[in-house]
């Protein structure tokens, strides 16, 4: 048996699966992954990405954030490809319990998943600072998408909306963690995919799956390779590809 057909096989006998994913699996659905700094960033912004979405920066400016965020991150026309399709599929056919992801595009959401535990937040979700009232992530690319970009305020009190995405320099929302913990705790297989494995805490959720078929699927090398069951590195859109739920 090859490395996808023992895949799909553990698929098709495993009745509580997790999926643990990061930037790869936007990656082809057009969501540029904006930790693969290259010259266009440099050329654009004065700052590294890290810089622009951390805490203080938001805090101190607001302007340069939305720019990037408007730019990079809240992309108009997104849609869910076929690894948010089949995760979709495999949990409506109660194979799956939860989808655990680094992304903050929704599209989990969007392609039909319904647990689904955004660790680092979401850009569907946004907040007055003063106020906390809701916007939705449309609401707020109504409100930015002027030229120049306009700072989205509250209609309520004026106050400056903020995305409910964790920034750098911020905690990770400690429900969110502890149910990701529990449904990888429990889970029979972990597929782990589109992540390199690097960024921490988030990646160290694997370190709570105790079954054996945990499954790496990333184009490069990451850390755990050797610690993974099995180890595919293809695309992720040509091993959800192939499998039939
Ligand atoms: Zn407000």
């Amino acid at each position: 048996m090859d490395n996808l057909e023992t895949f799909r096989s553990w698929v098709k006998d495993s009745k509580r699966i997790v999926f643990f994913g990061g930037a790869g699996v936007s990656t082809e659905s057009g969501i540029p992954d904006f930790r693969s700094v290259d010259g266009l960033y440099n050329q654009k912004y004065s700052y590294p990405p890290e810089m622009i979405l951390s805490h203080s920066f938001f805090m101190n400016n607001p302007t340069e954030f939305y720019r990037f965020y408007r730019d990079k991150i809240l992309i108009d026309g997104v849609e869910p490809n076929i690894t948010h399709k089949k995760l979709a599929e495999l949990e409506a056919a109660g194979k799956l319990t939860a989808v655990v992801t680094q992304n903050i595009d929704g599209l989990h959401q969007k392609a039909g998943s319904k647990t689904v535990y955004e660790v680092h937040g979401t850009v569907a979700k946004n907040y007055c600072t003063h106020c906390h009232k809701f916007f939705t992530g449309d609401e707020v690319r109504d409100l930015i998408d002027e030229s120049p970009l306009k700072l989205p305020t509250c209609d309520n009190c004026g106050g400056l909306i903020k995305p409910d995405v964790v920034l750098y320099e911020e905690g990770l929302d400690d429900e969110v963690w502890s149910m990701s913990v529990k449904h990888i705790s429990e889970a029979d297989m972990l597929i782990v995919g589109g992540t390199s494995l690097v960024v921490y805490p988030a990646a160290g959720l694997i370190n709570y799956y105790h079954g054996n078929r945990l499954v790496l699927i990333n184009k490069s090398e990451t850390p755990y390779d050797k610690e993974a069951n099995l180890v595919l590195h293809m695309g992720l859109g040509e091993v959800f590809g192939s499998l039939e739920v």
